[in-house]
C-alpha cells in the first residue's frame, strides 16, 4: 500500500515542491530534502511563464490557483524582440489583444521566489527538511538509504530525485549522461534596475527581452522586487568556463569578456556586466538523449531537469518538472495500477513521449537562435510585428515538418549546434 509507504523527494525546486503538494493532497507520507539552508535564502533565476496544459494544469490540480493570480505579475509576458543594437524588431506591448486565463496560448509569469513560497506555504509543517545536501543512496532490500552532507542518514521506501540538472539520483536510475550542445550561458540579476541599468529597464519595460545577433544572444526578464534577471549565451568549448580562466566572482573580469565577446553588440548592454554586486553564474548548456529510455524500477524515478535536462530556449523546463508531478502523482495514487513499478513505468512512458518531443522542439529553437541570421529569417519569414504569429507558425511548422523528419535520427551523433 502506497499510503504507507515512506516517499523521500530529494530537491525542493518547483518540480520537488509540486509533487510533494500532490501527494500530501493524496494523504501521503512525503519528505522533500533541500540543500537550501532555509527558505529565505534568495532564488536565482529570472521569472518564468507557465503553460495552460502543464505548469497551470498542476497548479490548478495543487488547489493553488488562486495563490498562482494573486502573486503572478501581469503584463511580465510580454515580449521584445531585438537585435544586438537593441533596435526593437517586434513588441508585444504594442499589441492590442493580449492572451487571458482560460486562453490555451496565455503563458502568465511569476517570479521564482513567489512561486516557490506558494508551493511551501501549501505543504504540512516540517515537510521539507532544508539544510539536506544528498552525497548519495545506497540500495537496502527494497528500501534507500540516503547520505547526507551534514552526516545524517535516513531511510525511505520510495526516492523520488526531483534535483535538478546535475542530480545525484539520475545514476541510480540510468547510465544515460546528457551531451553537451555547444552554448554556454552566463547567468545574472542586477538589483534596481531602474537605478542600476537603466536603459536596459525602459527597454525591458517590466515584460521581456529576447536580443538576437551575430550567434549570440541575451535574454532579459524583469522581476516583481525591481530586479532583473538575465543570461547570455554563447557557443564555446564544453569546458570553457574553466579553460577561459575567468574568474566569475572577479565582476572586472566578466565585464572584460563581456566587451570582447559582445564587441559588435551596442554598449547598452555593458549595464548588465557593470554592477559590481551582480552574481555571475556560469552555465554549460547540456540535454538529455530525446530518446531516452529505461526500464521502470521499483522504487526510484526522476522528475524535472533530474529527468530531462535541456537547455531553456523553449521556456518548458519548470512546465515539464510540474507536469511531471502531476503525471507522477496520479500514477501513484492510482488504485488500477498493481505496484509502485507499474506506477513509476506508467508515468515514465508519458514523460519519455513528452521530452521527445519538447526536447526537438527545444533543440530546434537552441540551434535556430544561434544562427548568424536568426532574427532577419524570423523577420522575413513573418513581417515585422507579427511576432506571435510567427512563434505559433514556427511551432506548427516544427510539429508537422520537423519532428516527424528528424525523429528516425533522435539518438544518433550528439546534436552540437
Ligand atoms: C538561465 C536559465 C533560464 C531559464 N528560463 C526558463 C524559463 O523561462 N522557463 C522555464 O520553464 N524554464 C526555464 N529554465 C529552466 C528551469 O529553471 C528548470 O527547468 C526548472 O527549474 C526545473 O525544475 P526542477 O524542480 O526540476 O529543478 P530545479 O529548479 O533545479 O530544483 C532542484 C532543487 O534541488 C536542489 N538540489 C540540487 N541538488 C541537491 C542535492 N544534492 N541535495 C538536495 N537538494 C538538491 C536544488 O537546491 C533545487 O532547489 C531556465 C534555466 C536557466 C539556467
Amino acid at each position: 500500500m502506497i499510503q504507507h509507504k515512506k516517499i523521500a523527494i530529494i530537491g525542493g525546486g518547483p518540480g520537488g515542491l509540486t509533487l510533494a503538494r500532490l501527494l500530501q493532497l493524496k494523504g501521503l507520507s512525503v519528505k522533500v530534502y533541500e540543500r537550501d539552508l532555509n527558505k529565505e535564502v534568495r532564488i536565482q533565476g529570472g521569472a518564468l511563464d507557465l503553460h495552460t496544459d502543464s505548469g497551470l494544469a498542476a497548479l490548478e490540480k495543487a488547489g493553488l490557483m488562486d495563490e498562482f493570480k494573486s502573486n503572478f505579475r501581469p503584463g511580465a509576458e510580454l515580449m521584445r524582440v531585438t537585435d544586438h543594437q537593441a533596435k526593437i524588431y517586434a513588441d508585444q506591448h504594442a499589441e492590442e489583444n493580449h492572451y487571458d486565463f482560460g486562453d490555451k496560448n496565455y503563458r502568465p509569469e511569476i517570479d521564482r521566489g513567489p512561486l516557490r513560497d506558494i508551493l511551501l506555504n501549501s505543504l504540512e509543517p516540517g515537510t521539507v527538511v532544508w539544510n539536506s545536501h544528498i552525497l548519495s543512496i545506497e540500495q537496502m532490500e527494497n528500501k534507500w538509504k540516503i547520505f547526507f552532507e551534514n552526516g545524517n542518514t535516513i531511510v525511505a521506501d520510495i526516492v523520488i530525485g526531483a534535483d535538478g540538472a546535475n542530480s545525484k539520483i539520475r545514476p541510480f536510475v540510468t547510465n544515460i549522461q546528457p551531451f553537451w550542445t555547444g552554448l554556454t550561458m552566463i547567468e545574472g540579476s542586477i538589483k534596481n534596475s531602474e537605478k542600476t541599468a537603466p536603459n536596459i529597464h525602459q527597454l525591458l519595460k517590466g515584460g521581456k527581452i529576447f536580443a538576437y545577433g551575430n550567434e549570440k544572444t541575451i535574454l532579459v526578464s524583469s522581476k516583481g522586487d525591481g530586479s532583473l534577471g538575465f543570461a547570455t549565451s554563447h557557443k564555446s568549448t564544453e569546458f570553457w568556463y574553466k579553460e577561459s580562466g575567468i574568474n566569475f566572482k572577479d565582476n572586472k573580469q566578466v565585464l572584460a569578456w563581456f566587451k570582447k565577446e559582445y564587441a559588435d553588440w551596442s554598449p547598452i548592454w555593458l549595464e548588465l556586466f557593470e554592477d559590481e554586486n551582480t552574481v555571475f553564474i556560469p552555465r554549460p548548456q547540456y540535454c538529455m538523449p530525446l530518446n531516452q529510455k529505461w526500464k521502470a524500477n521499483e522504487n526510484i524515478t526522476l522528475i524535472g531537469d533530474a529527468a530531462h535536462w535541456m537547455p531553456p530556449f523553449a521556456g518548458e523546463g519548470v512546465n515539464m518538472a510540474m507536469l511531471d508531478a502531476l503525471q507522477l502523482s496520479e500514477a501513484l495514487t492510482n488504485p488500477a495500477l498493481s505496484n509502485t513499478q507499474k506506477a513509476i513505468e506508467t508515468y515514465e512512458k508519458k514523460m519519455f513521449r513528452r521530452f521527445e518531443k519538447i526536447g526537438q522542439m527545444t533543440l530546434f529553437n537552441t540551434e535556430w537562435m544561434h544562427q548568424p541570421n536568426a532574427l532577419n529569417d524570423m523577420l522575413s519569414m513573418f513581417g515585422k510585428n507579427k511576432l506571435k504569429q510567427g512563434l505559433f507558425l514556427l511551432r506548427y511548422m516544427f510539429n508537422v515538418t520537423v519532428i516527424p523528419f528528424t525523429r528516425k535520427y533522435l539518438g544518433l551523433a550528439p546534436h552540437k549546434i
